[in-house]
């Protein structure tokens, strides 16, 4: 087997190592990612300026753009042949209900499944890389089941609770939640006294019941939520058609 990995948090980032060593034993790697953390960067491509490839001393590749930007460049300029499979994380931080469209993670796999190639997102719930080596235990799991059952290609995307291996509940099929609306921006004022602005914390759980990623993670087991991009409403579709017509 033939496996991407990549991440939105920088190719130094801890997860993407414990990533890389759980899945090497297993499968030819090759890892392609930011070179600095790039969380939030979404599907975003780099248009207005060229990219290079740079390799570390672990045999890493570094680009200096998006999580996009690097599985499109491997895709198309520097492997040989698809990949099996395109993995991406494992992310500092949850990637769940709203989450996921700003995630960066997610945006990763996702430009491997735009290209017809089986992919899956790797996050842990909580900040700080607590037990990172249980959950790329964890991704590796998941890789070895194949997912055979799933019509190809397959976008997978699992939250990873930070426990220790033996204290993780099962692998639980989800479905995304929602959350409120984020928080208001931070503002404060620069040393020239400028008004500035940080982006606010993410809103609390809106949808949180049964079922959720939220609600799996919560207690203690690993969500994994197949994704789609088809974003047309067709319920709504159905209203346009019907009024305009
Ligand atoms: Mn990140």
């Amino acid at each position: 087997m033939r496996i991407l990995i990549s991440n939105d948090d920088g190719y130094l980032a801890p997860g993407i190592i414990a990533l890389a060593e759980a899945l090497a034993p297993i499968a030819e790697i090759v890892v392609v990612a930011p070179d600095s953390n790039r969380s939030g960067a979404s599907n975003s491509l780099t248009l207005d300026r060229p990219l290079s490839v740079q390799r570390a001393g672990n045999g890493f590749y570094f680009v200096n753009g998006t999580p996009t930007d690097c599985v499109h460049i491997a895709l198309t300029a520097m492997l040989d042949a698809p990949p099996d499979l395109v993995v991406s994380g494992i992310n500092n931080g949850q990637n769940m209900g709203d989450d996921t469209l700003y995630s960066g993670t997610v945006a990763a796999a996702t430009e491997a499944f735009l290209f017809g190639i089986p992919a899956i997102a790797f996050s842990q719930v909580n900040h700080g890389w607590a037990h990172v080596d249980s959950a790329a235990r964890v991704a590796r799991d998941i890789v070895e089941r194949r997912f055979e059952m799933l019509t190809a290609p397959f976008l997978l995307n699992v939250n990873i609770p930070n426990l220790p291996y033996e204290e993780l509940g099962p692998l639980t099929p989800t479905r995304l939640g929602r959350r409120h609306q984020a928080e208001p921006v931070i503002r404060a004022q620069d040393p020239r006294g400028r008004d500035i602005y940080w982006i606010g914390a993410p809103g609390a759980c809106r949808d949180a019941g049964e079922g959720t990623d939220f609600h799996a993670t919560q207690q203690g087991r690993v969500s994994i939520t197949p994704l789609q991009i088809d974003l047309t409403h067709k319920t709504q579709l159905e209203l346009l058609a019907q009024g305009i017509a």
